[in-house]
């Protein structure tokens, strides 16, 4: 008999708790697959994931543009016509230094102690991919009764924007674009985020004629010069957004939940052009002036920020020094999607009916493949562990919240397919 809703939901739990050792086991066997980009090699935890699809018998496809990136993608349809949820991960992480500095666990060892389970990978993202996938694989046993299609995206080459991953997919299979995306990076069970900033890297070269240091009546100095240029970059920082209101109104109710997470100042982050000088080089000789200096800058555009007019500011800026040059090398638009979608409502219930504080939406400061998913007009949210030590040492996820993130997808999944 096809179980109602509300059985169906008491049916994974059930399942969820008879499980919680081998999905706990599963996770290790991910992270005892090393994995770190660069180089990128993910066949080893690529295997890992397929072993698992195969022994709950889950049809998928390997779609592998570069032979050692592979993506797994695995799809079904329900029983009747409904929407398209797609749950995705990535299976690349952080790389771990080679003296293995500051870990007092073995990265690639998966060793649980007091609760706490490490290794390089321990919350970005390999728990938010295995809650992808088991959501997935316990969701299909329960296919006649979901309405639509759930699709599984496991992909490789994240952690460097790469384009052998997510990005493939989605200029090449449209059938991974679905209606909705959940994505579990990690973020802190307190939030769900609905958007991302935009990253723009651009490089400036400054040059001029140089001379003997001790003629500066000569000609300009290319590093002084470049200074400048940097020192008037910062008006980019003072340049506002503009927002429709129902997205204004929740950057703002989200500035104290960001404060609280990232520390004092991460609020405000949410809504300013941000400006980091990445590199600078310059000069040959401290007894020479300098006939030409290199800076890279790292800005973040945040919502409502258009990225043409940023970037005649730039150019502005850059024609007041001559001798100026700069081009873009890369970037992304700041992209958003609707902070009162259903889903988000979802989650928040999910979360809230086990006596966890209920997340608010937020604005994410880094990257995640959701903004790809944005960037096409698909509604993306991310809703994920706490990032202790992430990119950082001695990497780790609280195993409970662990599996309280699994169960939150496993349910926002059901109720929105099924409801
Ligand atoms: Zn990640």
């Amino acid at each position: 008999m096809v179980p109602t809703h509300e059985e169906g939901r008491e049916k994974l739990l059930k399942w969820l708790a008879e499980e919680g050792e081998a999905i706990i086991d599963f996770l290790q066997d991910l992270l005892r697959a090393p994995s770190p980009n660069p180089p990128g090699n993910t066949l080893d935890v690529a295997r890992v994931v397929r072993d698992y699809l195969k022994a709950q018998g889950l049809e998928h496809r390997v779609i592998d543009p570069h032979p050692e990136m592979p993506n797994i993608v695995a799809s079904f349809e329900g029983a009747a016509p409904g929407r398209h949820l797609v749950l995705n991960g990535h299976m690349d992480v952080f790389p771990v230094s080679e003296d293995r500095h500051g870990w007092s666990h073995d990265p690639w060892g998966a060793e649980i102690s007091q609760g706490r389970l490490y290794g390089r990978g321990a919350c970005d993202m390999k728990p938010g991919t295995t809650a992808s996938i088991v959501t997935y694989a316990l969701l299909h046993r329960l296919k006649d009764r979901v309405k639509g299609r759930l699709t599984l995206t496991c992909v490789s080459d994240e952690e460097t924007f790469g384009p052998w991953g997510a990005r493939y997919l989605i200029e090449n299979h449209p059938e991974v674009h679905g209606d909705c995306l959940l994505n579990g990076e990690p973020g802190g069970p307190e939030s769900i985020r609905f958007a991302e900033r935009g990253p723009l890297w651009i490089d400036f070269i400054v040059r001029t004629k140089g001379a003997h240091g001790a003629y500066v009546h000569a000609t300009e100095s290319a590093t002084k010069v470049a200074m400048a240029v940097a020192r008037d970059l910062e008006e980019l920082t003072e340049i506002d957004g503009e927002l429709p209101h129902n997205i204004a109104s929740a950057v703002d109710a989200g500035r104290p939940v960001m404060d609280r997470m990232m520390g004092m100042g991460a609020g405000d982050l949410a809504s300013k052009v941000t400006l980091n000088i990445g590199l600078i080089q310059g000069g040959e000789k401290v007894n020479m002036i300098p006939s030409e200096c290199r800076f890279s800058v790292d800005l973040r555009l945040p919502l409502g920020i258009d990225k043409p007019a940023l970037l005649s500011k730039v150019d502005q800026i850059a024609s007041r020094h001559p001798g100026t040059e700069w081009r873009e090398v890369g970037g992304d638009e700041p992209y958003w999607c609707d902070p009162h979608h259903e889903m988000v409502e979802i989650i928040k219930r999910n979360v809230a009916a086990f006596g966890h504080p209920e997340p608010t939406p937020i604005i994410s400061l880094g990257g995640t493949d959701a903004r790809l998913w944005r960037a096409i007009g698909v509604p993306a949210y991310v809703y994920g562990p706490y990032p202790h030590g992430m990119g950082s040492h001695d990497e780790y996820v609280d195993l409970e919240e662990f599996l309280h993130v699994v169960r939150t997808h496993l349910l926002s999944a059901w109720d929105y397919l099924c409801a």
